[in-house]
């Protein structure tokens, strides 16, 4: 249930409001809005409750959060969130760019293609250090090494870096060097990643399942938001159909249900959904129009040479033009981009 405040509800009164939800063995989690502050009091609650919160000074009413997901949804947070990445706003009302290769395959090659990619207008650089392979027998990425050169390079351009962490074991040594996790489709249910990841209080790139609805991606958001982490955004990166002429198929409609029922930030992957170059640009530009805050695309200099995803890497100057169709787009729509 959320405890609403009323509009002038002073410090006091709503420090008094949290510690009686902590002594009725509920979790506090304070959401202040524009106009007034909401409380959400999460966990296993008993009808008295109601009437003991409803009680107290300064409260206006004590309503119950109809979704099952109770901290994601408008109802506990009305205002769209934003997510700061090391001063990198993701869900304002800018667009963010966050592009990179699959993998990191070595430092030259990192160094040359987020150079690329910055001066085309990323503003985040991704790179995958521990790779979720198909085949046990394809390249898993250079684990610690490569989150080391995503460091170096993220630093020497001044780019916050994201990276895949597989396991709830490796937070901690992922976390040492990322500024923002991503959890990817194959582990959107891994229940004790999501608590990890929470826990941390690092922003947390949340990717749906291939073939998750979007409600269970509210609810993994969830699992991370419960921790006390705010800052989460979800990705939309396609899901299983019958269509086979492209890798997965972009659910746009991901992207509005998932605005209209959460005050979270959602960008779209069109990589990993188009798996071809040439439909990378209209799959994102669908994703911008239909309300995404900024998209995710895997860039190579050299796709041919590629170790993962290479049929899908779009050229340096293929970004460059996908970032300014995004930017007019998004002015369309009243929309600017995070520079
Ligand atoms: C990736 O971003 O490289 C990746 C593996 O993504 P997904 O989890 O969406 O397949
Ligand atoms: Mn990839």
């Amino acid at each position: 249930m959320i405890v609403i405040m009323q509009p002038g509800a002073s410090e006091a009164q709503i420090d008094h409001v949290i510690e009686r939800i902590g002594q009725l063995g509920l979790t506090p989690h304070v959401s202040k809005g524009q106009f007034r502050t909401v409380i959400g009091a999460v966990g296993d609650k008993q009808p008295a409750h109601q009437h003991i919160l409803e009680s107290l000074e300064g409260v206006d009413r004590v309503v119950p959060i109809m979704r099952p997901f109770k901290l994601a949804s408008r109802e506990f947070h009305a205002d769209n969130s934003v997510v700061n990445v090391c001063g990198v706003p993701i869900g304002g009302p800018g667009l963010t760019i966050i592009a990179g290769p699959c993998a990191v395959e070595d430092e030259p090659m990192l160094r040359r293609i987020a150079t690329a990619c910055k001066a085309r207008g990323a503003v985040i650089l991704r790179g995958g250090a521990y790779k979720p392979r198909t085949s046990p027998y394809d390249f898993q990425g250079l684990g610690q090494d490569g989150l080391k050169i995503l460091r170096q390079v993220g630093d020497e351009l001044r780019m916050p870096i994201v990276s895949e962490v597989l396991s709830a074991g490796e937070v901690e040594l992922v976390g040492k060097y990322v500024d923002m996790f991503q959890v990817g489709a194959r582990n959107m249910q891994n229940f004790y990643l999501l608590k990890e990841v929470g826990d941390t209080g690092k922003p947390v790139l949340l990717k749906r399942g291939m073939a998750a609805s979007i409600r269970e991606l509210l609810m993994s958001a969830e699992y991370i938001l419960a921790r006390g982490n705010r800052n989460v955004v979800l990705c939309e990166r396609g899901i299983k159909t019958f269509e086979t002429e492209v890798r997965f198929t972009l659910d746009v409609s991901c992207v509005p249900v998932a605005k209209h029922e959460s005050h979270l930030p959602i960008i779209v992957d069109p990589s990993h959904a188009a798996g071809k170059r040439h439909l990378v640009g209209p799959l994102a530009l669908a994703g911008i129009a239909a309300g995404a805050d900024g998209v995710i695309v895997e860039v190579h200099d050299r796709p041919e040479e590629a170790l993962c995803d290479g049929p899908q890497a779009l050229l340096p100057d293929m970004l460059g033009e996908l970032a300014d169709q995004i930017a007019k787009v998004g002015a369309a729509l009243g929309r600017s981009m995070v520079k």
